[in-house]
């Protein structure tokens, strides 16, 4: 016999005196354990009559009962699992380029709704590259107009049309989240 078990046996025998002990000179904690031994007979009883007893219960409603369990399974599952965090930068949708405010969505990890406001009075600016037609001789270049400042020129985005201006754009965003420039506004 090995010496931690030779101890635990000797443990076990010094706490069960100690117990008769207790329950010999309290005749009424030895009452109130005769009826919570009862009370966990009965209860144990009445599980087994419960398990044991034959439910004529047809196949589909174990199907049913069966799907459920699973449908809760899975469920508490994903609750535990938890929606996977957003990057830090999805936060970000709102920045100074090019002399006009932008502003933008995030749509899982790409930019949506891309479009610039007046930084003065707010209103959506219009778009004119005019200059990018087919047979203008002016530099390419799209211009951002706010009609409520007197169809004043906010921002100009050189280099082609309103598509590109919106391109350019979303690099300048995507630079700033690299560079983490977008953290210091
Ligand atoms: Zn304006």
């Amino acid at each position: 016999m090995s010496e931690s078990s030779f101890t635990s046996i000797r443990n076990a025998t010094i706490a069960s005196i100690i117990a008769g002990i207790v329950l010999l000179a309290l005749p009424v904690a030895r009452e109130y354990l005769g009826t919570f031994l009862s009370w966990v007979w009965s209860g144990l009883t009445w599980c087994w009559t419960a398990l044991m007893t034959s439910y004529a219960l047809p196949g589909w409603v174990w199907i049913i009962v069966f799907l459920f369990t699973l449908i809760g399974a899975v469920s508490i599952f994903f609750r535990l699992k938890g929606e996977p965090a957003k990057p830090e930068y999805h936060s970000y949708i709102e920045d100074s380029m090019y002399g006009a405010k932008w502003r933008w969505q995030w749509i899982s990890n790409r930019i949506l709704d891309l479009w610039c406001y007046c930084p003065r009075c707010e209103a959506t600016l219009v778009y004119d590259d005019s200059s990018c037609h087919r047979f203008s001789y002016e530099e390419k270049k799209t211009n951002f107009i706010c009609e409520n400042c007197g169809h004043s020129v906010v921002a100009s985005v050189p280099g082609g049309n309103k598509a590109y201006a919106i391109g350019a754009v979303e690099r300048e965003i995507d630079r700033r989240i690299r560079t983490g420039a977008y953290k210091r506004n």
